[in-house]
């Protein structure tokens, strides 16, 4: 009989229980995960948030199930209050430009493409998963707009002189998330706040602000302004991914009020569930504190990986080497211990290099442990003590027979899909063709031609005079580029 797959639980915020993930279309799983505020670098915490995401889509396409996986870029309207319910200040865009770093970038927009790039590029070299799309919120402002429309309509916000609020005595169900449901704990999610005097209640949040002289505005019914944070991810979970969705997911500090919010407004425009379950990642501490600019103790993955050159597998393995729900901290002794292990992979794989994947025992039975661990609640210390389990008996033996092979090969296949931390082995130069530096010699004349034809001279000459004190004679003749070992 063909073995029933685990079931996927993970904790459920609003329920504070471990739930199955229940899919509300079988085998098809709607995800949404909140992406970054592209007004700095993303810092090494935002990441292991981000992983969570990546863990759970990796798992879900092991059991078999489709994923529709949606994290946006915050590019508008998050502001430096916004960790409370009524935020006011500054927009984190807008003070990213006027501050040093800012002074490189002609304007807002090009301060949002540097790092949004940049974002890209840590994300790719941490090896997390594409999602399906990364929305941004300046180009989701009709579906804003639309939303704040939807619910004026419906009494559940109301316009003053500064702006459009969210009333959240029109919700009953305001709080379920966070439990921040009496007078005293809503009062203390908004202290030390400019509190704007047309609002109906302290904890009414804005969905719409009015700001002429913003740095980023749209014109909208209620004149030019811009959106409240909490909007964007409401509007584009819903237009990604329908009104109710399987899976929602952040840091810890994004329950209330950022998703508190999101839920307040969704669920009010569609009388639905907005997310049937809710995780949230525990914050990265590192050496015990917070992260800290002052202390030295603030790590970008450019910080690791350019600057120190850490490899970023074994960067995201210390990411990843603690469960979400628990606290990790970060310390050189964990980037070691991923230094190690993607060591371990790296000759593991190279031990199976070139046999076909099958798979055999002990693989199948150790690669179904590691699976069941990252089903239970994203245990990822039991899986990847199971990955190096694996690596292990791959790398014990004296030899190898073929189905020892075949079956190693065909579980690193799975480590790398599950836990996304195998390195891939570098291409070994196909034979015959001369590698000068690092590069095919057929890929230094392409870039010679490349120069040639944009007039860039020096860089020809450069490349030939390269070749040259390599041993090679370039000859240019009118069927082309000719070479030859001197
Ligand atoms: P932001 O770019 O500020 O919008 O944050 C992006 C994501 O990173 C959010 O889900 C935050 O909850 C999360 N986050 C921020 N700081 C940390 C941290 N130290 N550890 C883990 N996650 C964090
Ligand atoms: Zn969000």
């Amino acid at each position: 009989m063909p073995k029933m797959p685990p079931t996927f639980r993970l904790t459920d915020t609003m329920t504070h229980k471990v739930r199955e993930l229940a899919l509300a279309e079988p085998g098809h799983l709607r995800f949404y995960s909140c992406g970054p505020t592209v007004y700095s670098y993303a810092h090494i915490g935002n990441f292991r948030t981000f992983l969570t995401a990546d863990l759970v889509v990796r798992t879900a396409q092991a059991l078999g199930w489709r994923v529709s996986y949606v994290s946006n870029i915050t590019d508008v309207g998050h502001l430096t209050a916004d960790d409370q319910a009524d935020a006011e200040g500054e927009d984190k865009m807008a003070k990213a430009l006027h501050s040093k770093e800012g002074e490189a970038f002609v304007n807002v927009w090009q301060l949002a493409e540097h790092y949004e790039t940049a974002f890209r590029e840590d994300w790719a070299r941490l090896n997390l998963i594409e999602p399906m799309v990364r929305p941004r919120a300046t180009q989701h402002m009709r579906e804003q707009i639309e939303m704040i429309q939807g619910l004026i309509e419906r009494g559940h916000a109301y316009e003053t002189p500064t702006g459009v609020y969210f009333s959240v005595a029109s919700f009953e169900g305001y709080g379920k998330l966070s439990g921040n449901r009496d007078q005293e704990s809503l009062q203390r999610g908004v202290r030390d706040v400019v509190q704007d005097d047309n609002k109906r209640h302290p904890a009414d949040f804005a969905l719409w602000k009015k700001d002429e002289k913003h740095l980023m505005q749209w014109y909208s019914p209620w004149g030019w302004g811009f959106p409240g944070w909490h909007l964007e991810c409401s509007a584009m979970a819903m237009q990604y991914l329908g009104e109710t969705i399987d899976l929602h997911a952040g840091g810890e500090d994004l329950v209330f009020p950022h998703h508190e919010c999101e839920i307040a407004q969704s669920e009010a425009i569609t009388g639905k569930p907005f997310s049937n379950h809710w995780i949230h990642t525990r914050f990265l501490r590192v050496d015990g504190e917070k992260m800290s600019k002052s202390k030295g103790s603030f790590y970008t993955v450019r910080d690791l990986v350019d600057e120190r050159g850490i490899d970023p597998l074994a960067l995201r393995y210390a990411l990843i080497a603690v469960p979400y729900g628990k606290p990790l901290n970060f310390t050189d002794q964990g980037l070691a211990d991923g230094l190690t292990n993607i060591e371990r992979f790296r000759q593991a794989r190279e031990r199976v290099e070139g046999a076909s994947p099958s798979p055999t025992e002990p693989f199948v039975r150790i690669a179904e442990e590691m699976l069941a661990a990252m089903c239970e609640d994203l245990n990822t210390s039991v899986a990847l003590a199971k990955a190096i389990e694996g690596a292990k008996e791959i790398l014990r033996p004296a030899s190898l027979d073929e189905e020892a092979r075949r079956g190693g090969a065909w579980f690193l296949d799975r480590v790398s899909q599950l836990l996304g931390i195998v390195p891939e082995l570098e291409q070994a130069p196909a034979e015959g063709e001369p590698q000068i530096e690092g590069r095919a010699i057929g890929d230094w004349l392409a870039m010679r031609a490349d120069a040639k034809q944009s007039k860039n001279f020096a860089e020809s000459d450069r490349i030939r005079d390269l070749l040259t004190a390599a041993g090679y004679e370039i000859k240019d003749t009118p069927q082309g580029v000719e070479w030859r070992k001197a």
